[in-house]
């Protein structure tokens, strides 16, 4: 089909969050008040932070104040895909932290086990599906990427397993695939806005103190107390954790760390039978293609197809703005590709198409910190692998907050910070000149030119 009759009628709107589950909001905070903890940021980090403390210690009083609403961000926007990785991948983990990556791996597996005795814990329907992930080849150069780690794999044993090209196309069809690399068990799909809600519920039923449309505009500490002010009022606490992304932050040393890049997604409308049979997918697992602009789809509970990624917009200036959630040009484009990967799929239309903020870091995977003498505490730069590796964070700002050495402490991927990204308008060169050179490198049979291979010897990288 026309990609754009395809994209006409698809509301410019999240399909996550265009939902009847959609709780209402919680009261704004108004006037002053004090608690043991505030969290501040109503994502999947703000929202593990607040259920985890008060799980750790019922008796402790835990505000938490969202600036917009609970799961608004990227938390309620992104692909669902809840992975075990706490390292942006295996790659990424043994290129920066070789000497500790088997207890990183196995540390991934425990928490995305451990969010799911979350949900039956609590009783959380977010239509978790722990299908695994499909990596596969589109192009010959990317088979050698996939059996590179072979040997790793084994060695860590992990459950990968390996699908030459009629393997592969039987577990979903298209002409485009070579190969594949079938992660079995250390991925789920979720609806990730189902996911916030439900963690959200859980913090009221634990007595946590939410409250929606509270932005914290400043923060002040007078020694012993923390104090945060919002529009209505204030909420002084003797510990602080912030959940809060790629927004403004409240902690001016984390500028220099993360970068807002935005993602974009298109929703179909649901697959019929024929359709659905048309390209198999009965493990309904999550599908990642394998080049540096990379594609990321799946299936969801009434068999739509989500299909994002592939353009990771910096927009100069690095400014977070409502207007860059639509960029119709990379829509289009993500149209044709979906179109090319499932040609079976030509009739179908797309009912939703949106974008969203990711907080890249130049180690792509989540840093954390303390301040304040220690009261305050951040976790940020998930680039975008947050939704299991958000509570594996919240646990790192808890474990820091209390002052105890604990096993994930003592990492040095959790002691050590990324490379910071050089002030504007320097920042904006160097990363078009990165994007710039990874789409390259795609039509190069992957070929890394000096840039990139200077980066990587840097242990520098730009990426969604
Ligand atoms: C399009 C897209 C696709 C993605 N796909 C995947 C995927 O499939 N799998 C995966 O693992 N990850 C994915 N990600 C990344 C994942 O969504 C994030 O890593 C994760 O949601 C980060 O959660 P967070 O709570 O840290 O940040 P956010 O969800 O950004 O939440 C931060 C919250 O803090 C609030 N806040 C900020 N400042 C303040 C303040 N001063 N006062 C009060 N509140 C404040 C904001 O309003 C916001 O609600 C994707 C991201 C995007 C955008």
């Amino acid at each position: 089909m026309d990609p754009l009759k395809a994209l006409a009628d698809a509301e410019r709107r999240p399909y996550w969050l265009d939902s009847p589950f959609r709780p209402d909001p919680a009261p704004r905070l108004a006037g002053d008040t004090t608690a043991d903890l505030v969290v501040v940021g109503g994502g999947f980090s703000g929202l593990w932070t607040a259920l985890m403390a008060k799980e750790r210690d019922p008796s402790i009083d835990v505000v938490l104040l969202e600036g917009r609403r609970i799961g608004w961000a990227a938390t309620g926007r992104n692909g669902g895909f809840c992975m075990a990785t706490l390292t942006h991948g295996l790659a990424n983990g043994l290129e920066r932290w070789p000497e500790e990556l088997d207890r990183l791996e196995r540390m991934g597996v425990a928490n995305l086990d451990e969010i799911e005795r979350t949900l039956w814990r609590y009783r959380i329907d977010c239509s978790f599906e722990r299908t695994g992930e499909l990596h596969v080849a589109t192009e010959p150069w990317q088979l050698d990427g996939l059996s590179e780690h072979q040997e790793l794999i084994d060695e860590l044993g992990l459950d990968y397993v390996p699908l030459d090209r009629d393997q592969v196309r039987a577990q979903v069809d298209s002409p485009t695939y070579l190969g594949g690399l079938w992660e079995r068990s250390g991925c789920a799909m979720v609806d990730p806005a189902r996911l916030a809600w439900g963690l959200r519920d859980a913090c009221l039923r634990l007595g946590v103190r939410v409250h929606e449309r509270s932005p914290v505009r400043s923060l002040r500490d007078d020694g012993t107390t923390i104090t945060l002010r919002t529009p209505y009022g204030t909420a002084a606490a003797r510990q602080v954790a912030l959940g809060t992304g790629v927004f403004p932050p409240l902690l001016r040393r984390l500028r220099h760390f993360v970068v807002p890049v935005y993602d974009y997604v298109l929703m179909t409308e649901p697959l019929t039978p024929a359709q659905l049979a048309a390209v198999g997918w009965s493990n309904r697992q999550g599908v990642g293609d394998s080049g540096n602009q990379f594609h990321y789809y799946r299936l969801t509970d009434d068999n739509r197809v989500l299909w994002g990624g592939y353009d990771a917009v910096y927009y100069n200036g690095g400014l977070v703005r409502q207007e860059y959630d639509q960029r119709d040009a990379t829509f289009v484009k993500l149209a044709e590709h979906f179109y090319a990967t499932f040609p079976q799929l030509a009739n179908v239309r797309f009912s939703h198409r949106w974008g969203g903020v990711i907080d890249t870091c130049s180690r792509f995977s989540a840093f954390y910190g303390r301040a304040h003498g220690g009261r305050l505490v951040y976790a940020a730069g998930f680039t975008g692998m947050g939704v299991g590796a958000t509570r594996f964070g919240a646990n790192v700002m808890l474990d820091l907050l209390s002052g105890e050495r604990t096993e994930r402490t003592e990492l040095r991927m959790v002691k050590e910070k990324p490379i910071p990204f050089p002030p504007e308008p320097v920042r904006s060169g160097v990363i078009q000149v990165t994007r710039w050179s990874i789409a390259r490198a795609d039509r190069s049979q992957g070929r890394r030119n000096l840039w990139l291979r200077a980066l990587d010897r840097m242990g520098l990288g730009f990426d969604s």
